[in-house]
């Protein structure tokens, strides 16, 4: 039987939350929560080989300036 279920690097668009501390993986810059802005982050589950590895955090913009490196983020 085909292995149909290898785990792929994922990304999804979120709201950035209050107390929001991670770090931006393509400008270094920690994406946090401003009042009022309505800020989107896009959080990526990083997979290595078929097994999960890291999860890295990007500013909506930052992610798009990057390429999209996990894809459209869902
Ligand atoms: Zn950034």
């Amino acid at each position: 039987m085909a292995n149909a279920t290898v785990m792929k690097s994922r990304a999804v668009l979120r709201p950035i939350e209050p107390g929001n501390s991670a770090m931006c993986a393509h400008c270094g810059a920690p994406v946090k929560f401003v009042a009022r802005a309505q800020l989107k982050q896009v959080i990526a589950n990083v997979y290595k080989d078929g097994q999960w590895d890291r999860v890295e955090h990007y500013h909506a913009d930052c992610y798009d300036e990057a390429s999209k490196p996990y894809g459209d983020p869902a």
